[in-house]
């Protein structure tokens, strides 16, 4: 702030320095060009003065020589001064000059160029008129006055006539020097006499003051020779201000500041001791020093102003390269951490492809193991089967032998009769043993389609028929219960029907297959009940279908019941149980979007519920009643 306020005090000193500098030496150059063109009008117009002046100054002499004029001053016969009057009525027209006349010795005119004229000079005094007093006393005489008839100034040049050694009278020659430059002179001129009084002046208001102040005397003279007629001859207000080289002056005429200055010039013309005057106004001069002057402060601000421009843009253009060099930084630094980011993400993305191909992989080792586990798990109640099967098959196939035994026996008494129904029971037994193996040959069929139809009256004849002697002594109740209907109803269900209604949306074999896994499971748990009984409610909602296995067993201890549905978990015996049965019943439930749940009763005993999609089908009752 300091600092600025510090460029700025320098500036403006050096702006006012600058300024006057300009002022002064556009001042003096311009002072002394005027001064040297003043000096040059002066000795121009002086010696224009001068040459007229004496131009004029040998013609009274002539006239004086003239015996015409030397007689008529003399004698001053009429025809002698018509003569007279007329020759200095040539010589005047020739000359051209104002007036030419001749005085008398008494200083009465007797002969004038201007004979003719009502303002004719004949006949007038001149005895008080400086110039006749000088001619009358020998000399020359040269005054300026204003006429006394014509009250016209004019420069008088007289000369005395001499006849015989004796003078007689004076030739005067007046000049009208009103040729002399007038009010349109640009620069002021004037002539003073020897008393400082301006007689001819380009500045007419200057006319018949004074340069210094006239003595008592000397006015006194001027007002008896009547030279300046009744001129109030006032000093001019004229106040020297400085000197300068070559007797120039500045002065200023007038008084106070607005008052006009000039350069004074003055030159000697010859005898009468005249002055010439040139005035050149310094008022240019001064307009020229301020205009400079304004025109350096101008540039001199202009100049500041594109220094400071300049030291703004380079500030500028430091700090846009700055903000740049920041950016760039920054830009590469964005960069890197892009870089380590996406080095990151795609490692990450590499971690996360290979745990998705390692969890794919584990999902098909899973599945296959799954598949395996259900083929394992069929492979063992396929030998638990294969031990009931033997069973039922060994008492059929006995039966069968002992039957052809007898029948052979009986043909051979010609007892037909008896042989006929021995082989009718023969048939039965055949087709009761068909009925094994065809449910064995159901149960290691391959799994069907997901979306397979399962009728649930089927299913659970074919269950109950696969279970077969291991149902006896078991109190077995089955019943329907309609879910959809407000409060529910309970019907018995019969085994023997199909019930086409009851449809279920899962593979008919593997429903089969939980089925008998659940209903297996509840027949060990109640194999050392007193009376055991099963209870198998199908309840038929919009939805769902339900199927509940309930039993009078002791139940499933605390502890067991979380882990019911882990594979390879079992209570049984080595032997006796694998522990496979309620795992894969659950993940066949859940793949035909169902569900498998065990609880135990409040009564005693456990319940399984398998519940699983219905597939709503519209059967003529007809149809259902004959199936
Ligand atoms: P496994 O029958 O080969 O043991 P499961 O998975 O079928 O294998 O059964 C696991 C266990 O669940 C059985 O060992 C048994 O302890 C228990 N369990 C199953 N059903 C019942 C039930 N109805 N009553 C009591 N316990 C049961």
């Amino acid at each position: 702030m300091t600092r600025r306020l510090l460029i700025i005090f320098v500036l403006a000193v050096g702006l006012v320095a600058v300024c006057a500098l300009t002022w002064t030496i556009t001042w003096r150059t311009g002072i002394d060009t005027l001064r040297r063109n003043a000096a040059v009008r002066g000795d121009r117009m002086t010696a224009a003065l001068k040459s007229t002046l004496e131009r004029y100054e040998s013609l009274p002499y002539l006239i004086s020589r003239h015996p015409l004029i030397q007689n008529v001053l003399v004698k001053q016969h009429p025809d002698l001064v018509d003569q007279a009057n007329r020759y200095l009525e040539d010589v005047n027209h020739h000359a051209r000059a104002t007036a030419t006349y001749i005085i008398r010795e008494d200083g009465l005119c007797v002969a004038a160029s201007n004979w003719r004229g009502p303002d004719s000079f004949i006949g007038v005094e001149y005895r008080f008129r400086p110039y006749f007093i000088d001619a009358i006393g020998g000399g020359v005489g040269r005054f300026f006055g204003i006429g006394t008839i014509s009250h016209d100034p004019g420069y008088y040049i007289s000369q005395p006539v001499r006849l015989d050694e004796r003078i007689v009278g004076v030739a005067v020659v007046k000049l009208n020097l009103e040729w002399f430059p007038g009010s349109d002179a640009t620069e002021p001129l004037f002539v003073t006499d020897d008393h400082g009084v301006i007689f001819l002046s380009s500045v007419p208001s200057w006319k018949y003051h004074t340069v210094r102040p006239l003595t008592g005397t000397i006015a006194d003279s001027i007002e008896q020779t009547q030279q300046y007629a009744r001129q109030d001859l006032a000093p001019l207000p004229l106040s020297v201000e400085s000197v300068l080289a070559d007797g120039a002056d500045i002065v200023r005429v007038g008084t106070g500041i607005g008052a006009p200055r000039f350069i004074e010039t003055r030159r000697s013309i010859g005898e009468p001791d005249w002055q010439l005057v040139t005035m050149s106004p310094v008022a240019p001069v001064d307009d020229d020093a301020r205009s400079a002057a304004i025109m350096t402060a101008f540039a001199y601000l202009s100049l500041c102003l594109l220094g400071f421009y300049w030291r703004m843009r380079r500030a500028r253009v430091r700090e846009v390269m700055r903000s740049r060099e920041m950016l760039q930084k920054a830009y590469g630094l964005l960069n890197e951490r892009v870089a380590e980011r996406t080095a990151d993400l795609s490692q990450a993305n590499e971690q996360l492809h290979r745990e998705v191909a390692e969890r794919t992989r584990a999902e098909q080792e899973l599945r296959a193991a799954h598949d395996e586990l259900i083929q394992a798990s069929k492979l063992a109640a396929l030998g638990q089967m294969a031990a009931g099967i033997t069973h039922e098959l060994n008492q059929p196939l006995a039966a069968l032998r002992s039957f052809s035994d007898n029948t052979r026996v009986l043909l051979d008494r010609g007892e037909h009769d008896a042989a006929r129904e021995n082989l009718e029971a023969i048939g039965s037994l055949t087709e009761r043993m068909g009925k094994i193996t065809n449910q064995l040959k159901l149960f290691v069929g391959r799994a069907r389609p997901k979306n397979a139809r399962a009728l649930i009256g089927r299913a659970l004849r074919n269950t109950l028929g696969l279970l077969g002697k291991r149902l006896d002594g078991v109190r077995v109740e089955l019943a329907l219960v309609n879910g959809s209907v407000e409060p529910p109803s309970r019907t018995p269900f019969d085994p023997h029907l199909d019930y086409p209604e009851l449809v279920a949306q899962c593979d008919d074999l593997r429903l089969e297959q939980v089925l008998i896994n659940v209903i297996g499971n509840a027949l060990d748990a109640i194999a050392a009940v007193p009376s055991p009984a099963l209870s198998i409610d199908v309840e038929a909602g919009d939805a769902t279908l339900a199927i509940s296995v309930r039993d009078n067993g002791p139940g499933i201890p605390d502890d067991v019941l979380p882990r019911l549905f882990e594979p390879f978990f079992t209570t049984k015996e080595v032997g006796q149980g694998l522990g496979l049965g309620l795992a894969i019943s659950s993940s066949i439930a859940r793949d035909c979007g169902g569900s498998l749940a065990a609880r135990n009763e409040p009564g005693g005993g456990a319940c399984f519920v398998l519940t699983l999609r219905r597939v709503q089908v519209v059967v003529p009752r007809t149809s259902a009643a004959d199936a």
